[in-house]
């Protein structure tokens, strides 16, 4: 392994190696003549002495200057080649990192451990290529890692990489997309060269492609410009060198990320001996939610009791491993400024909105408007509390941030697909507001376009894709109309008559539930208007004082 090095070494270095060579012999050449002279020197009459100056003072300038320029020009050259110059010239900017300096473990890795045991078997084939070998498996050249961002792909092969204990060299698939025909093949034959070379010194090499999708997207027609044909260039080239990974003994994998559809992809790097392993990363449920902020708790110091991860995981359905390690550093952060010792769950809530909603609006609302925003989400809260018993309501705030007038946050408490009833109950909640702002102030503002959006798509998606309408259609209509084929008009118009029935039923229903807690409403409206942000025990105290308790509690 030692002599690969060494003669790796080499053959990018050669120049450096021929200089260094070059300033040695003239160092030893100075000096053997410096010795000569004084010898010469010591031994000789005066004249002689004059003889020898004139002699030797005309070669002992010439090696001197040789010596003053190039030994200052050898060790600049090496300063260069340390930092890596020689590689950008070559267009590279890659940095190889070597498998045991990223110090990504298993351990790391959390709430994926599906994603894990997939990912720990592909790890066992790379590392033991001579067993795949024997038992005349295939080996692995190239893994597709498909799922949303921020859900720990590269993490995921900076692991592989860190496991194996193989170089890393990591490269985004926008960098292979240019203008200029040619250019994204060029930088691609490039990447696998530097993989090959560090295959060849290191046993191995991981070639992570991040959002692959921006050179493998399904091909389409020429867009002019010379555009696809250089886009066409780039991904052949890509599938040459994949297709020569194949032949040679070299231990390459390549691992590519994406965020977009598998049947967006260019079906060609799917083909076997490509891409042909795929790991689907998906967003963590409740349960990895409850992993990964227990792990990133750790690193904050934080009050136990009152932040559970349990609790935050119920509220922060959807997000991925990334966004919850940006509201924990965030949580921090604010609770630093506020000059805490330890962080508490209003600054994990505060992190939460900042993040979703923006920064608050520094314009303070006027009093009508914001009796009007606290009973718009009063009227959410309510719904929420009393129609959706799936959810639980942990922050109602009417503080105006950059992007919305206020908010309520409703978690998810399981976490299974929802059933009718739940649906309904969404759409409850969305229409609450409508429904407040009615009853209070007898007509409703452009604030409730928002919650329309959310009911009218909850509505659709029930009438048009999952056979819950009224008119008992059954079917898909939602693929058929994407694939333009035939629906009749009669079909068309009573979905849709379906879906109006849904939101009417849901708006009656809330506004019943509404009017006959009209105190609650009142009473929670001014509870807003005076504190403009109520927490979840603050809520619970509401309601407790009326009596209420949550349906199904
Ligand atoms: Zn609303």
């Amino acid at each position: 392994m030692n002599l690969r090095k060494l003669k790796l070494f080499f053959r990018f270095h050669w120049i450096a190696v021929l200089i260094v060579i070059f300033a040695s012999i003239a160092m030893i050449s100075l000096f053997v003549f410096l010795r000569n002279a004084i010898l010469a020197w010591g031994d000789s009459e005066y004249y002689a002495q004059r003889a020898i100056l004139a002699q030797y003072s005309f070669l002992f300038y010439v090696f001197f200057m040789v010596n003053l320029i190039s030994l200052p020009l050898t060790g600049a050259l090496w300063i260069w080649i340390m930092k890596g110059g020689h590689q950008r010239i070559a267009g590279l900017h890659k940095p190889t990192i070597k498998g045991g300096e990223i110090k990504i473990n298993w351990s790391d890795v959390i709430g994926m451990e599906e994603v894990k045991i997939e990912t720990k078997e592909i790890v066992n084939l790379i590392r033991d290529r001579s067993a795949v070998h024997r038992v005349g498996g295939k080996i692995i050249r190239g893994l597709l890692m498909l799922g949303p961002p921020g859900c720990g792909k590269t993490y995921l092969a900076k692991a592989i990489a860190t496991e194996c204990d193989l170089p890393f060299i990591s490269a985004s698939g926008s960098e292979f997309v240019e203008m200029f025909v040619g250019v994204g093949a060029s930088r691609i034959r490039k990447l696998f060269k530097q993989a090959r070379n560090a295959a060849y010194a290191e046993g191995g090499c991981i070639v992570f492609i991040d959002e692959i999708d921006a050179l493998a997207r399904q091909r389409s027609g020429d867009k002019g410009f010379g555009g696809q044909s250089e886009y066409n260039q780039t991904i052949n080239q890509l599938l040459v060198e994949l297709d020569g990974l194949k032949e040679s003994e070299q231990n390459i994998v390549v691992v590519g990320a994406t965020n977009v559809k598998e049947d967006e992809l260019d079906q060609a790097i799917l083909r076997p001996g490509r891409f042909d392993r795929k790991i689907y990363v998906s967003l963590p449920s409740l349960e990895e939610r409850k992993q990964i902020f227990a792990y990133y708790l750790k690193r904050i110091e934080y009050d136990r009791s009152q932040v559970e991860p349990l609790r935050l995981a119920r509220l922060t359905a959807g997000r991925s491993p990334a966004d919850i390690a940006n509201i924990i550093r965030e949580a921090a952060l604010i609770a630093a400024r506020k000059k805490k010792e330890r962080t508490q769950l209003d600054d994990l809530t505060e992190a939460m909105e900042r993040i979703e909603l923006g920064l608050r609006h520094p314009a303070k609302y006027s009093k009508k408007e914001k009796e009007w925003v606290a009973y718009h989400e009063a009227g959410h809260a309510l719904a929420l509390y009393l129609c959706a018993p799936h959810r639980e309501v942990s922050k109602i705030s009417i503080i105006r941030r950059k992007s919305t007038g206020g908010v309520v946050w409703g978690s998810q408490i399981g976490e299974v697909m929802p059933k009718k009833e739940e649906l309904l109950g969404n759409i409850k909640v969305s229409l609450g507001a409508y429904a407040a702002e009615k009853i209070k102030f007898g007509y409703t503002s452009s604030g409730v376009s928002g919650d329309f959006d959310k009911a009218l798509k909850t509505a659709y998606l029930m009438v048009w894709c999952w056979g819950l309408g009224k008119s008992g259609y059954l079917g898909n209509f939602d693929q058929l109309m994407m694939a333009e084929r035939h629906i009749s008009e009669e079909t068309k118009k009573n979905l849709d008559s379906d879906m109006q029935d849904i939101l009417h039923t849901c708006l009656q229903e809330v506004e019943e539930v509404l009017l006959k807690e009209r105190e609650i409403l009142d009473y929670l409206s001014a509870q807003l208007i005076e504190k403009e942000e109520l927490n979840y025990d603050q809520i619970e105290e509401v309601f407790k004082k009326f009596n209420k308790s949550r349906p199904g509690k």
